[in-house]
C-alpha cells in the first residue's frame, strides 16, 4: 500500500460522514458536525452577560443560573437561599448572580449527585459557617463524597434515604431517591410552589444525552427515572446542562428517543442470531474475523457488537437525526451502551442466549 493511499484510507475511517456512523462513531473536524441552528436546543439557550452568566427567572423565587454548559438552581424564600449544584465552570460567577438577585443571605446547598463536573464548586457554598450553611444530599452520595476527600466537595451534614422535605420560610423543596441511575446518588429535586423540577444528567432538553446514555452507573435505572419525573406536577425541568431550562414535553421526547433506541437495540441483537441478515449476523462475522486473525475472540465479539450497534444507531437515527441536536455526535455511543445494557441487564442475549 502506497503511504499517501494509507492516509487517504485513514483520514476516510477518522473523519466519517457527517449524521452516518464512521468506524470511530465520531466526526474529527468541527465543521463536519451538524448544526445545531434552528433547533429547539440552540433556541432555548438564553443570554449571557458580560460576565459570562445568565439567569432564567422561573417566579415564586426560583431562578437558573448558568454558564451556558452547566446549571445551578437557586430558590429564594423569607428564611434564606437554597443553592442546588455548584459546576466549578460557573464558579463564583454563582454567588455574584445570588448577590445581584437578593440581598437574603444562602442557607442551604444541595449536592443533586456526587459528581465534580456539577460539584466541584461546592465549596464556595456547602458547611459554610458564616452566615451557617446546610449541607444536604442522599446517603449514597455522601458516601461517595467522603471516599473522595476533595476539599471541592464537603461531606454533607444532613442525608437521607428515600426522602427528604426542607422547609425553609415561605417555601418547601421536596428530594427523592428514585434508586441508582445516571449515579449512586442522583435525586429528584422538586419546588412545588413554582413548579421547578430538577434531575440532573437526565434530560437534556432538545439534544440527545451525554455520552453513553449520560455515562449512567445503571442503564435501567436511568430510563425508569423518566418516568418517576413525569409522574410529578411541574412546568420547569433542569437537567443541570446546557443554557436554557426545559419543559414536560422535553422530558417525553427523550423518553420516546430512549425507547425507540431500545427496541431497534433489541431487535438488532435478535436479528444477529436469525441468518437474516449479513451485515449483523453473528456466525459471518467471526467467520470473517477469525480467519483473518486466528483464536482473536475479543476481536470477534467486539466485530459483532459494533455491527449490532451499527444497525441500531442507523435505525435510530433514521427518525431522530436533526430532531434531537447531537444524535450525530453522541447516538453511536448511546447504541453501544444500549446493546451492552440490554445483554447485560434485560438478559436480550440474542444467539449468545442458552444453547441448544
Ligand atoms: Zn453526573
Amino acid at each position: 500500500m502506497k503511504i499517501d493511499g494509507f492516509f487517504t484510507v485513514l483520514a476516510g475511517v477518522l473523519i466519517g460522514i457527517p449524521g452516518t456512523k464512521g468506524c470511530t462513531g465520531f466526526s474529527s473536524p468541527h465543521d463536519l458536525y451538524l448544526s445545531v441552528n434552528g433547533t429547539l436546543a440552540a433556541e432555548n439557550q438564553i443570554p449571557l452577560n458580560a460576565a459570562g452568566y445568565g439567569v432564567s427567572h422561573f417566579g415564586h423565587g426560583a431562578y437558573m443560573v448558568t454558564d451556558g454548559a452547566y446549571q445551578t438552581f437557586v430558590l429564594v424564600s423569607t428564611a434564606g437561599v437554597i443553592v442546588v449544584d455548584a459546576p466549578p465552570t460557573t464558579g463564583h460567577k454563582i454567588q455574584w448572580a445570588i448577590g445581584n438577585l437578593t440581598s437574603t443571605p444562602v442557607r442551604w446547598f444541595i449536592y443533586s449527585h456526587s459528581h465534580s463536573d456539577h460539584a466541584g464548586g461546592a465549596y464556595l457554598f456547602a458547611n459554610q459557617t458564616n452566615p451557617k450553611v446546610t449541607t444536604i444530599a442522599h446517603e449514597n452520595t455522601a458516601s461517595q463524597l467522603a471516599a473522595a476527600t476533595d476539599p471541592h466537595r464537603p461531606v454533607p451534614k444532613i442525608t437521607f434515604k428515600d426522602r427528604y422535605k426542607l422547609s425553609a420560610g415561605n417555601q418547601t423543596l421536596e428530594l427523592f431517591f428514585p434508586g441508582i441511575g445516571h449515579d449512586l446518588g442522583n435525586i429528584i429535586i422538586y419546588a412545588p410552589k413554582p413548579k421547578v423540577l430538577m434531575m440532573v444528567d437526565q434530560v437534556y432538553a432538545g439534544w440527545v444525552p451525554f455520552w453513553n446514555l449520560a455515562a449512567s452507573v445503571y442503564v435501567p435505572g436511568w430510563i425508569k427515572a423518566h418516568d418517576q419525573i413525569l409522574a410529578y406536577d411541574f412546568d420547569v425541568y433542569l437537567g443541570g446542562h446546557m443554557g436554557g431550562p426545559g419543559n414536560r414535553t422535553a422530558v417525553e421526547v427523550q423518553r420516546e428517543y430512549v425507547h425507540d433506541l431500545f427496541d431497534n437495540c433489541a431487535e438488532a441483537l435478535i436479528l444477529s442470531g436469525t441468518g437474516e441478515n449479513p451485515n449483523v449476523d453473528i456466525a459471518v462475522i467471526s467467520k470473517e474475523v477469525l480467519t483473518n486473525n486466528p483464536y482473536n475472540i475479543w476481536a470477534q465479539f467486539a466485530a459483532y457488537l459494533d455491527a449490532v450497534a451499527d444497525l441500531c444507531y442507523n435505525a435510530t437515527s433514521s427518525k431522530w437525526l436533526g430532531k434531537l441536536a447531537a444524535q450525530d455526535i453522541f447516538g453511536y455511543s448511546h447504541a453501544r451502551t444500549m446493546v451492552s445494557s440490554l445483554r447485560l441487564d434485560y438478559d436480550v442475549l440474542g444467539p449468545n442466549d442458552v444453547q441448544p
